[in-house]
């Protein structure tokens, strides 16, 4: 039995119930209010339209389909659903089809798609077009299997529809599994549950496990008298006179049938007359009433004019042929006999379409599953290789760290190293005493200077110092007190010196400058300066009262040329002259007297 009729009413009026008390909700929050919403909200809570698709429940439609234009996305689409159903009903299933389709392409809404898939899958079977609704209701088990925010009304429709399309193709274990969930969940709902029984019935009879049924069905049909579903109860008694029939009870069976014929008549559901006057036809048969049977085979095939490929029309046609047989009517039995044949098998194509039709999309569901199953495997392989791949870059990010730990070290060391090497020649460069540059060095850096000025052509002298009586100084204060004083002599000199000047001790308290671009005239001027400098630089520091004095000889590259040891012998001499006239002054070489003495360790070393 088709569930189309009270599943596309109750779905109907449950789907408006939802959408006013949506709009109702909508209305109340905003401000201006909207008096159509509140009216739609009030008329869905007073259960108008909880039972059946009334004029009033169809003329809230049409109100709801006025406040379009106030209407949200999801409220559209909710609106759209209903309009499907109303379509569905009228047989327009073009455009029931068409709204439904978009309705699954954009709603996020999990009830309205489970409604729009759970109509899908009945229209497609009210076409015949199995293939596509045993496509559907596999998508539809998914969506039912989705967990939380589906309203229960919704999984029992949804399950009663899958229940009933694979009763139809024969799978009557599926059938029967969803038929039971809905009890198993509770699902049941108050005026449903007559259809929720009807479809564990259908199930359970298709399959042929007939043991306990008849409680079930005795069950089954109070709870639809209580629920005023005639229709439904007297799906359940039409499986209950086929028990009868086929255990060898016919009379049973038209008694049960023909008590309750006036109901089926009023309902005027044309497939269950159809099914019902079958029936009674072979049940007449059966005791032998010919003409009765004749009669009721004739009513179910005018009832099956919607199908004639049903079951009934099946019946029907093999009842009369095999009536018109036993009364000899022999034309008669060959015309009936030929439309029996012809229903039955239209009757059994169909039913292998519809087997044929489950098994093709079991097929293509599985092939799906494995498609996606090998998809998730290389999704699994990519990600292992990205993994590997991310670690390979950690371990090359580790090595870049380090060979930078390593060159960092190496580089800190060097400046270390380089360092304590810069420090050390310095220290080896220097006069410990006065820091100035000591003999070596001094001799180094002045001959690169002379190099320097007689590639260039300049002008460059040599001054040597020695400090006047310095022993007695040394004699009279000490040795520290010496130290001191040489000191204090190096910094009075250092106040008058250039950058470019080169100063160094050449030994004891004897003291050598060169001047480079200094002509002999400026070079006894400075060494004049230098003289006053020490002379009057006792007392300056630290009340050291020890005065000191010093003699200068001078030579000049004009007269010794750029060699640094004839600089010095020439400026020893002058220095020889000044300690001879008198010392404190500054004197340069006496060509008139060339002297044998040549003074200092500096000539030697040089
Ligand atoms: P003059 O040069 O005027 O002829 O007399 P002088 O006393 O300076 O004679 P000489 O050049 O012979 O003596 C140099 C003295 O300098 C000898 C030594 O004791 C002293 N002397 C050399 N080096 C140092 C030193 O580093 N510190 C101290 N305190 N004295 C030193
Ligand atoms: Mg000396
Ligand atoms: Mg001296």
């Amino acid at each position: 039995m088709s569930v189309s009729g009270t599943l596309c009413r109750r779905l109907l009026t449950s789907a408006i119930t939802t959408l006013a008390l949506f709009i109702g909700v909508a209305n109340a929050a905003d401000s201006k209010g909207s008096d159509v919403g509140a009216l739609l909200l009030q008329q869905a809570e007073s259960q108008t339209c909880t039972s059946s698709l009334t004029e009033q429940c169809l003329r809230l439609l049409r109100l709801i389909e006025q406040e379009d234009s106030k209407l949200s996305t999801e409220q559209r689409q909710r609106l759209h659903y209903l309009q499907a159903w109303r379509a569905a009903i009228d047989g327009d299933y073009k455009k029931s089809d068409k709204l439904i389709a978009a309705i699954l392409d954009e709603s996020k809404d999990v009830n309205t798609r489970i409604g729009a898939a759970t109509l899908r899958v009945n229209s497609l079977s009210e076409q015949s077009r199995f293939v596509e609704a045993f496509s559907q209701l596999s998508q539809l088990v998914v969506l039912l299997q989705e967990g939380s925010g589906i309203l229960s009304s919704y999984r029992e429709q949804g399950f009663v529809v899958a229940s009933s399309l694979y009763a139809d193709a024969g799978q009557y274990e599926l059938a029967s599994y969803y038929a039971n969930e809905i009890f198993k969940q509770g699902l049941a709902s108050d005026g449903y549950t007559c259809v929720d029984d009807h479809a564990r019935i259908a199930a359970l009879f298709g399959s042929g496990q007939w043991q306990g049924i008849e409680s079930l069905m005795a069950q089954g049909i109070e709870v639809c008298i209580k629920e005023r579903n005639s229709l439904y109860a007297n799906g359940i008694r039409y499986f209950v006179a086929k028990l009868d029939v086929s255990r060898g009870h016919p009379e049973q069976a038209i008694a049960l049938l023909r008590k309750n014929y006036p109901a089926a008549e009023r309902d005027g559901y044309a497939p269950q007359l159809a099914q019902f006057n079958a029936l009674l036809a072979a049940a007449y048969y059966e005791t032998g009433q010919l003409q009765l049977a004749r009669e009721s085979a004739l009513a179910a095939v005018t009832h099956g004019t919607h199908n004639h490929y049903a079951e009934s029309i099946s019946t029907a046609y093999r009842i009369l042929y095999l009536g018109a047989k036993q009364q000899g009517d022999v034309a008669s039995a060959l015309a009936y006999h030929e439309k029996y044949m012809t229903a039955d098998k239209g009757y059994l194509d169909e039913l292998s379409a519809k087997a044929l039709a489950f098994q093709t999309v079991q097929q293509q569901v599985a092939a799906k599953k494995l498609q996606i199953d090998t998809l998730n495997k290389q999704n699994r392989i990519l990600q292992l290789q990205q993994s590997l791949d991310r670690s390979a870059s950690e371990t090359n990010r580790l090595y870049i760290i380090l060979l930078l730990t390593v060159l960092g070290f190496i580089a800190f060391w060097t400046y270390r190293i380089k360092r304590s090497q810069l420090r050390f020649m310095k220290l080896a460069r220097r006069d410990g005493l006065t820091g100035i540059f000591n003999r070596q060095h001094f001799v180094s850096s002045a001959e690169l200077q002379l190099q320097y000025c007689r590639k260039s052509s300049r002008q460059a002298c040599l001054v040597l110092i020695d400090l006047d009586h310095f022993k007695v100084v040394n004699d009279t204060h000490g040795h520290a007190v010496g130290d001191r004083v040489l000191k204090r002599a190096v910094a009075a000199c250092q106040k008058h010196l250039r950058s470019t000047d080169i100063f160094g001790r050449l030994g004891g308290e004897e003291f050598g400058i060169v001047l480079p671009e200094c002509t002999l005239e400026q070079a006894l001027g400075r060494a004049e300066q230098i003289r006053a400098a020490i002379a009057d630089a006792a007392g300056s520091d630290d009340s050291l009262a020890v005065a000191v004095s010093a003699s200068f000889g001078v030579a000049t590259i004009e007269r010794s040329g750029y060699d640094l040891r004839k600089l010095l012998i020439d400026a020893d001499d002058g220095l020889y002259r000044a300690k001879r006239e008198g010392r404190n002054r500054v004197r340069v070489c006496d060509d008139a007297q060339p002297r044998e003495r040549v003074a200092g360790v500096a000539v030697e070393q040089a």
